[in-house]
Parts: C-alpha cells; sequence; structure tokens
C-alpha cells in the first residue's frame, strides 16, 4: 500500500454519483467515507436510462449482475408524432447497440440501481456510510480540510469530494451558493402497472414523443412490470416552492390535450399515487471544479436538463474517472486536477447540448415535427465514451 491509499478520502452525498465513486475508489483498494444528510437511505423518483456509457462504469464497479437482473434492455426505441403517433425515427437498441458500444443499454428504477450501489458499497472492505450527517462547512488547510455538519460532528479529511446534487453545500462553500436557476420547464413523472394498459401499447419498447413545447418519454422497467414515464412542458407561472410535489392526472391529462391516444391512455392509467411533478432548475457550467484538496462530482458540478437522459450517466463516469485519476497520481493535487481536466470539457458539452436539444424539441411551431432531425445521446457520439479506459 502506498501513501496515496491511506488518504482519507470523504465522499458527501450518498446519491447515485456519490456512490459510484465510492465504490470505484474503493475497489481500487481507497479509503472511503461517505457522509449523507438523509436519516435512511432510499432514492425517489423513477425511472434511469443507464446508456452504455454509463453502463461500462457500473460494470466495472462489479454492478454487471445487477444491470442484468434489475434493468430491463429494450431492443428498439423510437420518436413518435405527437399528434399521429406515427414513428418518425427507430433507434436500435438491445444487442445490436450492446455490441457497438462494448456495453448495455439499460432502463431501471432508480431505487433498484442505488440500494445496489449502497449494498456493493457497505458489503466491501473498510467501508463506511454515515447517515444523518448534513454537511454544513469547510475548512481547508494546506493537507486537506476539516468538515463540519448539522448535527455538530467534525471530521478530518484528505480530500473531500462534493457528490451532494443541485443544491450543493459543498460547492457553495467552494464557489458561493448562487442559485440554480428554474428553466422554464417542468416534468411530471409516472409510474403504470403493464397489466393497467391494453396489450401492444408499448411499442417500440422505449419511445419519445415530442411536440410543441411538450415531450413524453416512455419505457419499462422492473423486468417490465412498469411502465415509466417524464412529460415535459414549458411553463412560465411556475409558484410552487417545492420541489417536488403530488399531481393530479387531470392536470397532466389536461397539458397533453390533443396528444396521440397512446401517450392520453398511460396517463389516464396512473395510480394516484404515483403521480408526481417538479420545477427543473438547471446551473451555469463552472469553469473550476477543485479548489485544494476539495472537489465536486455529479449534479454538484454539472446540473443538467434531462432531455439528453445524460444527469447520472454523467456522475457515474465522473465516478469512475475520478477513482482511475487517484490511482494513476502520486499525490491528491495530481489526480484532481486530473479528474477534473478529464471530465469538465465533456461535462460542459453535455450541459449545453442538453438545453440545446430541449429547445430543439419544445419549439413552438407544431407543424414540422415530421421532418426535423432529433438530436439523441447517440447521435452526439455520447454513448461510444468508456470511461474505463478514457485517457486521463
Ligand atoms: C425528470 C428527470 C429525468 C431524468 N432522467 C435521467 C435519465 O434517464 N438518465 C440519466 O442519466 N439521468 C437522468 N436524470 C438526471 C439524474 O436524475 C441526476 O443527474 C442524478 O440523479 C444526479 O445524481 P447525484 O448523485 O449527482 O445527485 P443527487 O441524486 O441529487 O444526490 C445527492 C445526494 O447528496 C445528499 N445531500 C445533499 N445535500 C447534502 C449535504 N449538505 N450533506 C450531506 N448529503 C447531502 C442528498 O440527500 C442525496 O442523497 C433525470 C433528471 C430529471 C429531473
Amino acid at each position: 500500500m502506498g501513501a496515496m491509499q491511506d488518504l482519507e478520502i470523504a465522499v458527501v452525498g450518498a446519491g447515485i454519483a456519490g456512490l459510484t465513486a465510492a465504490c470505484a475508489l474503493q475497489r481500487r483498494g481507497f479509503r472511503v467515507r461517505v457522509y449523507e444528510q438523509a436519516e435512511r437511505l432510499g432514492e425517489v423518483g423513477a425511472g434511469l436510462t443507464i446508456t452504455p456509457n454509463a453502463a461500462h462504469a457500473l460494470i466495472d464497479i462489479g454492478l454487471g449482475g445487477d444491470l442484468e437482473r434489475l434493468g430491463v434492455c429494450p431492443e428498439r426505441g423510437g420518436a413518435r408524432h405527437w399528434r399521429s403517433g406515427e414513428l418518425m425515427a427507430r433507434f436500435e437498441r438491445g444487442a445490436a447497440l450492446a455490441e457497438r458500444c462494448g456495453a448495455p443499454y439499460v432502463q431501471i428504477h432508480r431505487a433498484d440501481l442505488h440500494d445496489a450501489l449502497a449494498r456493493a458499497f457497505t458489503a466491501g472492505e473498510g467501508s463506511s456510510l454515515a447517515l444523518g450527517h448534513r454537511f454544513e462547512r469547510l475548512l481547508e488547510n494546506e493537507q486537506g480540510a476539516e468538515i463540519g455538519f448539522a448535527n455538530g460532528m467534525r471530521v478530518r479529511a484528505d480530500v473531500v469530494i462534493g457528490a451532494d446534487g443541485i443544491r450543493s453545500a459543498v460547492r457553495g462553500q467552494l464557489f458561493g451558493a448562487g442559485h440554480p436557476r428554474f428553466t422554464g420547464y417542468i416534468a411530471w413523472r409516472g409510474l403504470v402497472p403493464i397489466e393497467a394498459l391494453p396489450p401492444g401499447l408499448i411499442e417500440p419498447q422505449s419511445c419519445i414523443s415530442i411536440g410543441p413545447r411538450h415531450t413524453f418519454t416512455r419505457y419499462l422497467i422492473r423486468a417490465g412490470r412498469l411502465v415509466n414515464y417524464v412529460a415535459l412542458a414549458e411553463r412560465d407561472d411556475w409558484q410552487v416552492e417545492s420541489w417536488s410535489v403530488r399531481s393530479e392526472v387531470s392536470e397532466l391529462l389536461a397539458e397533453f390535450a390533443g396528444w396521440h391516444e397512446a401517450v392520453r391512455t398511460i396517463i389516464a392509467a396512473t395510480p394516484p399515487e404515483l403521480c408526481f411533478k417538479w420545477a427543473l432548475f438547471d446551473r451555469e457550467p463552472l469553469a473550476n471544479w477543485t479548489r485544494g484538496r476539495v472537489t465536486l462530482l455529479g449534479d454538484a458540478a454539472h446540473p443538467m436538463l434531462p432531455f439528453l437522459g445524460q444527469g447520472a450517466a454523467m456522475g457515474i463516469e465522473d465516478g469512475l474517472v475520478l477513482a482511475r485519476a487517484f490511482e494513476a497520481s502520486g499525490t491528491p493535487e495530481e489526480a484532481l486536477r486530473r479528474y477534473q481536466a478529464a471530465r469538465i470539457e465533456r461535462t460542459t458539452f453535455v450541459m449545453r447540448k442538453s438545453a440545446e436539444t430541449g429547445r430543439e424539441y419544445h419549439r413552438a411551431d407544431a407543424d414540422d415535427y415530421d421532418t426535423h432531425p432529433h438530436t439523441t445521446a447517440e447521435s452526439l457520439g455520447l454513448m461510444a465514451y468508456d470511461p474505463v479506459v478514457a485517457s486521463l
């Protein structure tokens, strides 16, 4: 064991990005302590698309079996016209895409992935996950940092990784709090049991319908037993302070009036307790994520709109590249420099492209949806990246 392996690395935030980083570091022999504000682990939310670029990282940390067991690997994807429902574009997924990229394209319940990550981390050697620890303060010195929590605890760490999401308190301590800005989009997320729908409706298995100022994306999770959807709309009148609230199914149906039958049937079949809405926020890209021995990772570093389905994927990639940078470096400063240099350009690109893609999909002109080419993570080449071998 070298000096690098003796470092005490603190990860703030046990979301998908923080836990991926923690597992990847742990598997490379580093000592990691994760601090999470929640008293109990448990992801909220619904489905998540794990594109091959992120699947590489999850397989590297030993979650390949979980992806296979818990996820759905759709054979085909597609884009439908919002009003006619006509299939305007087909995307090959399944074995063909997995072969091309060297890793699968998987759709999974967030809670299932989060649970698999937490189990992998806590089963690993020397792991520690402290719940009920809300990070508040950072006191740095040359050798590392002392971090203070709302519960009065203080701990020393040689390196601190802020993986505490879009409202990151670590980011606030490094670069000033600022405020995430409301993007004008709101999202509804729903889960519908497959048996509540007429047979043959979910074709292709993964599908986006695109129309004026709205999109509706749906796919299967939990071995095909549940349909997960994300419905996005533009609003300038968002008044609700809360970040995630239950929504009425009737409100969502009214929002998608005039849309093709399959969309409306899925919305109408949503059990009332499984329909949520929230406002989408983002931030300007940062030119630097690191100060001293403290850096940012995942949404804390680069929150983005969901139009390319890459937010969690970027955090997962970050985690793996961070661990590789520590493995390949002689000092923590070098590791953080290499991590940031390897990641910032790609994530900034994806942030900007996610916002642009939202504007492309949501343009107000209703009539040219059948001719317009659609930007996707695939068409931008994002799926070809492999964080396990990408240069550092
Ligand atoms: C509608 C929608 C659809 C999406 N679809 C996809 C998709 O298909 N594919 C995809 O890749 N991404 C998708 N995303 C993006 C994805 O959800 C996020 O990018 C991802 O969850 C961010 O993970 P994270 O671990 O960085 O942050 P978070 O999930 O926010 O986790 C942060 C963690 O830190 C903890 N924390 C916060 N503050 C503190 C503190 N002060 N002290 C200690 N702990 C703290 C929190 O409790 C939490 O556990 C979508 C997002 C939205 C809104």
